[in-house]
Order: C-alpha cells, then structure tokens, then sequence
C-alpha cells in the first residue's frame, strides 16, 4: 500500500520556514515583503484561492494588497492597476487570479506584469529563462509538485517521468522542472495513444488533467511515486460535492509506492509557493539575490 504524502504538513512546514524568513528580513532591513492579488469578477473559486493567498500570506507576515474588480471593468484599466503596482515599492509579487472575464486578453494582462514581480511564473521572460536553465520565477503548482518529489525521493536523477497535461500552468513547467533535475519526461495529452502503456512506464507520475479519477491503478508501475495535480468536483452522497483528483485513489494507492490525496496533497503546496516565489521576489529586488 502506497504511502501517502501529506502535502498539507509540508507546506504547514514550509509555510513557517518562509515566516522565520521574512521576520529576519523585517529586523535586517525593516522590509516586509507585499503580495498584489488582483481578481476580476465573482466566479467563486476564485474568491476562495483569493482569501486563502490573503491570509496565509498574512499569517506569515507577508503583507496582503487585494484588488477586487468587478466582472465588466473594462481591460485598460485592469492594465493600468498592474502598471500602478509595478511602480509600487510596497509590492514585490504580482498575481492575476485566473480565469479573467472573457473580454480581456489574458496573454496581454500576465505580459503586463514586471517579471521581477511575476510571482507565478507565467510571464513569457520567465518561461523562458526556466527552459534555458536560467534562474527564473517557477510556476507556483509544478514548483510544490517538485518541493514534494525531491523531498520523497531525493535525486531524481534517470527516473522516467509521465505528465498527463499539457498546460502552461502545470504540464509544461512540471516538464521543464523535471528536466531540469535529469529525469526522462514524456508529457502525454488527449491525443496520445495508449494512454495506460505509457503511464506504466513512469516511476514518477504527475496527473494534470481535470479528469475525475480517471487514472486507474493497472496504469501504474509498481511503485511508482504518484502525484495527482487534479482538483475535480464531483457529486457525493446526499447531494453534497466533494473534490476529487485525477487518480482513481482506491485503485492507484495499492500499487504506487507513493500518492498525494486530494484534497490535502498538492493543493496546499501551491499557495506555500506562492509565499516562497514572493519571498524570493523581494530579496532580489532589495538586491540581496544576484541581479539577473
Ligand atoms: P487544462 O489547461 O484544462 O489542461 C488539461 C490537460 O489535460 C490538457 O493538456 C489536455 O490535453 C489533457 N487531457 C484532457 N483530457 C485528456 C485525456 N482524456 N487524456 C489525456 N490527456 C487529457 O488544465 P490545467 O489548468 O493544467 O489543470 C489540470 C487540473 O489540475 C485541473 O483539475 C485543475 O483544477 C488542477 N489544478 C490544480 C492546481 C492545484 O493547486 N492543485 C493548480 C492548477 C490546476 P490537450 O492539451 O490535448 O487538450
């Protein structure tokens, strides 16, 4: 039986690494780092990621600036609140809760941001410095997946790696970062074939679909450490939603030699990231990381 990776300890642990971390940088420079969290709309998922990036960053002493804008603000002016808190010095992460409202330009509005500020790694400069092996911000949720594998398997180095996903929030970046660490890494997505034989291959699996349970435990090597990224809502008993992931967890966990449940598993990792990239944000523009 595969163990489980608790993801909510570890980022409950990395959440006071950063604390101890800011509070030094409070009583070194008289600095506290400031996250922007802008949200367009009322969809409420969104609310709730909203909230929660405030208070985590709050609880651990990064200050929160939230801006909440109706669903029809027009999109110059989105851009131009962006503008205002590149220019801000009390701001040294920027992030655009996603989705937008569909009259705006997404691409337009994350290549708006400076990408100094661009805490979760969606702009095209960092995007680009991470695929050349640059120091660059790395996307917040792929960057938790990693925190989470390294921590479980230590180097990574010749294990053959599957994602399932291909996005540029999750299945590129993960590609990118596990590349990085020398793995073997095949992304699969709806249209590759025999989906199950090539996800028997890998000793690290990373599920970024939107699939409800739909990877089963005869697609899995023995073994095989397992991390599902997928956040579905499903129908439970009594009419009541419950999430899901993209494993099938009753199936998978027999097999796998490790699973990350959801929830509790790489959901948690990815606001603790957010916190970490701020961090990491407002060193280097106090010029205590080397210039890049
Ligand atoms: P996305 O943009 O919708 O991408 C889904 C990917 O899955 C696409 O590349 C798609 O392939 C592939 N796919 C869809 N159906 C497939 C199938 N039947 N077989 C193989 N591949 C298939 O989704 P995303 O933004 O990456 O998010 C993926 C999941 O992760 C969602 O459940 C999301 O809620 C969750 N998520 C969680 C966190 C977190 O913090 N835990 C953060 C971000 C996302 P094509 O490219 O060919 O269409």
């Amino acid at each position: 039986m595969g163990d489980i990776i608790d993801g909510k300890a570890f980022a409950a642990t990395l959440r006071q690494t950063i604390a101890g971390e800011v509070n030094a940088l409070k009583s070194e420079r008289g600095v506290s780092p400031g996250l922007a969290v802008v949200l367009v709309g009322d969809d409420p998922a969104s609310q709730v990621y909203v909230r929660n990036k405030g208070r985590q960053a709050r609880e651990t002493g990064i200050q929160s600036f939230e801006h909440r804008l109706d669903m029809d603000t027009p999109e110059a002016q989105v851009l131009d609140l962006i503008r205002d808190l590149n220019a801000d010095p009390r701001v040294n992460g920027i992030l655009v809760q996603l989705p937008l409202p569909s009259h705006m330009d997404a691409e337009k509005v994350l290549q708006t941001i400076d990408p100094l500020k661009d805490v979760d790694g969606f702009h095209p400069v960092n995007v680009g410095r991470l695929t050349v092996g640059a120091d660059a911000m790395a996307p917040c949720t792929p960057l938790g997946c990693m925190m989470l594998l390294t921590d479980r398997l230590g180097d990574l180095s010749g294990l053959e790696a599957v994602i399932v996903g291909r996005s540029n929030i999750v299945g590129k970046p993960m590609a990118t970062l596990l590349l990085r660490e020398n793995c073997t890494v095949t992304v699969a997505h709806s249209r590759t074939r025999d989906l199950p034989a090539v996800c028997r291959r890998a000793d690290i699996l990373v599920a970024a679909v939107g699939r409800p349970n739909m990877i089963q435990g005869d697609w899995i090597k023995p073994g095989a450490t397992v991390i599902d990224v997928g956040i579905n809502r499903i129908e439970g008993e009594g009419g009541k939603t419950r999430l899901v992931g993209d494993l099938d967890f009753a199936s998978v966990q027999p097999v796998a030699g490790a699973i990350t449940p959801v929830p509790g598993g790489v959901g948690p990792m990815t606001i603790a990231c957010l916190l970490h990239n701020t961090l990491i944000a407002a060193r280097r523009q106090l010029a205590m990381l080397p210039p890049r």
